[in-house]
């Protein structure tokens, strides 16, 4: 690519983050790396290869496509695919071997007919359980009740059961210990039943690092293979952020004081100043919530000024730079640092939003 606007990819900070959660979860649980909408933005392909040399056992992406891909490039691990796949594309996710999430009897009921007579390879599922999050997952004993027969069909084969935390990045942990009491529960329907599932889950990132007790047969990582974690709430262990973005100013001008910068005269110069644009913008999905944030120039921090254009953006320097002059709006510079958490507490987001948001327009520079 011929732009100035690039993300760098650390290879090597996701392999040791996975080493590092490796370390800290007890050593019979499995690490599913979680790398759905591309990686969180840093490429699921490089980032399931650094995760998998890193020791992760298991993958999971949201959706069929995703899964697909990473099998397209060599990637064999066992790939869990976390929203439900429509009934009619089951033959794909057996030929590719890529475990299901079922959540209800009637996908099984569509998913029948389409299940090829002369198949001899398996179905592996895993059931997802609503226990709070509200999103996807079967609520209610007669839900399970219903499912059950078609669980113990030889063609199935129950890799798992899980459920998902609304809360895990709150400091009150109350939510969560209902949610945990829950699936505790619903595990127990399981057993009662005689459905033995190969592995029990329920932890995301934050939970398994606040709460390696929480692990059970599996732990389902995501944003902190990339060095996203709540580092106030988790004690012993440092994660790495994997992403920095990079961009180069284009012009540099000084404005009179009154005069105007961007769309709808959305800043107005206080005084004499030297005004720097840069080429990235909400185009990139640098989005217009990052407003008013900051970037580095030469180790110094420099405020977006007006409204982010599609391709760029202002900022207000201290002094006159060569065009050229490269500008770090992720990562350090000299002595000073942009962290990802910065700019999201400023939008209102998380750091995975931010990243997952880069367009393809800017490309990933992967480094070791
Ligand atoms: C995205 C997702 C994860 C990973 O969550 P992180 O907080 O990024 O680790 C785990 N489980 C499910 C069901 C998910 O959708």
């Amino acid at each position: 690519m011929y732009r100035d606007t690039r993300a760098k990819v650390s290879l090597g900070a996701i392999r040791e983050n996975t080493a590092e959660i490796r370390r800290l979860m007890p050593e019979s649980a499995k690490l599913m790396a979680v790398v759905k909408a591309d990686g969180y933005g840093h490429g699921s392909v490089a980032s399931a290869r650094a995760a998998a040399q890193g020791g992760a056992d298991h993958l999971a992406v949201a959706y069929l496509e995703e899964a697909l891909l990473l099998r397209s490039k060599g990637i064999e691990l066992p790939i869990l695919i976390l929203a439900p796949i429509h009934p009619s594309e089951v033959m794909l996710a057996i030929r590719h071997q890529l475990m299901v999430t079922v959540t209800h009897a009637e996908w099984f009921r569509q998913m029948a007919p389409y299940r090829e007579p002369l198949c001899k390879d398996n179905l592996r599922v895993h059931v997802k359980v609503d226990t709070g999050l509200g999103r996807i997952g079967l609520r209610t004993k007669e839900e399970w009740d219903e499912l059950v027969p078609w669980l113990q069909w030889d063609f199935i084969d129950v890799d798992g059961f899980y459920t998902h935390f609304a809360t895990s990045a709150r400091e009150d942990t109350a939510f969560l210990r209902t949610q945990l009491a829950k699936f505790l529960e619903m595990k127990e329907w399981s057993r009662t039943s005689g459905i033995e599932a190969r592995h029990y889950h329920c932890a995301g990132s934050n939970a398994a690092l606040r709460f390696p007790e929480l692990a059970m047969d599996m732990v389902r990582i995501g944003a902190a293979l990339f060095g996203f974690y709540p580092e106030q709430l988790v004690s012993g262990i440092h994660l790495r952020p994997a992403l920095s973005l990079y961009s180069r100013l284009i012009q540099v001008k000084q404005l009179r004081k009154g005069e105007c910068i961007g769309y709808d005269n959305s800043y107005v110069a206080e005084e004499d100043e030297w005004i720097g644009t840069v080429p990235i913008g909400y185009g990139d999905g640098w989005s217009q919530s990052l407003q008013n944030t900051e970037m580095l120039v030469e180790g110094r921090r420099a405020q977006v000024v007006g409204k982010i254009c599609m391709d760029q953006l202002m900022i207000r320097l201290d002094r006159s730079y060569e065009a050229g002059t490269e500008v770090v709006l992720i990562g350090s510079q000299r002595e000073e640092r942009v962290a990802i958490t910065e700019l999201a507490l400023h939008a209102g987001t998380v750091s995975q939003e931010i990243s997952t948001s880069l367009s393809s327009r800017v490309e990933r520079i992967y480094k070791e």
